[in-house]
């Protein structure tokens, strides 16, 4: 099922400098960043890189030629393809490792549904369940913690999901740095070659 009120804005893949992806950013950012010469926008056919003035003089045309209107983004006298991938000049950094823990990772990972009955929660309303309760000595931590609705986790109180008959959708785990990048986000085919699909629900 797509959840399309949970699906942001069109967004472009950042790659650190050895096209590991690290983030995701709205398309002005991206033109920002290429712009600035802080990236390159690596085209999603042929996978070169393009500085601005490569980019423009390559991928953008007049204002009045006829494109297909949702691939362009629109300047004063041009539109210039919108980027779906871009790599950093300098950072060569690689963050895979130990993503620390949050309640706004929590909600990513859980793709912004409760773990127990399933309903897509409000980030405002949303609430972190602890599956072996505090009170018993459960830890805040990716692996003892759930997103939860209100209601269920009102009712679950401090029991386990065991003791509550309330069945766990799936068993919390550490998530991917690349599952937290792309959770929520519609992703571009031209992604697949960076991404490692193991670790995330891909989709297309
Ligand atoms: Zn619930």
């Amino acid at each position: 099922m797509v959840d399309s009120h949970r699906v942001s804005l069109e967004r472009v893949l950042v790659l650190n400098r050895i096209w590991q992806p690290i983030a995701t950013v709205v398309v002005k950012q991206a033109l920002t960043l290429v712009f600035r010469q802080r990236a390159r926008v690596v085209c999603p056919e042929s996978y070169q890189m393009f500085d601005w003035a490569n980019w423009l003089s390559d991928k953008a045309v007049r204002s009045d030629a006829h494109v297909i209107e949702h691939d362009y983004i629109r300047t004063a006298h041009l539109q210039v393809r919108k980027p779906e991938v871009i790599t950093l000049a300098k950072y060569a950094g690689y963050p895979n490792t130990g993503v620390p823990y949050s309640r706004r990772g929590v909600f990513e990972r859980d793709n912004g549904q409760c773990q127990y009955c399933g309903v897509y929660v409000h980030k405002r309303a949303m609430t972190i369940d602890h599956v072996l309760p505090v009170s018993r000595g459960g830890g805040t931590n990716w692996t003892n913690c759930v997103l939860a609705c209100q209601r269920c986790n009102h009712s679950k109180s401090d029991r386990t999901p065991g003791e509550a008959s309330m069945a766990l959708a799936q068993e919390p785990v550490q998530p991917t740095r690349d599952q937290l990048i792309l959770s929520g986000v519609n992703m571009h085919e031209s992604w697949k070659a960076f991404i490692n699909e193991r670790h995330v629900k891909v989709k297309l």
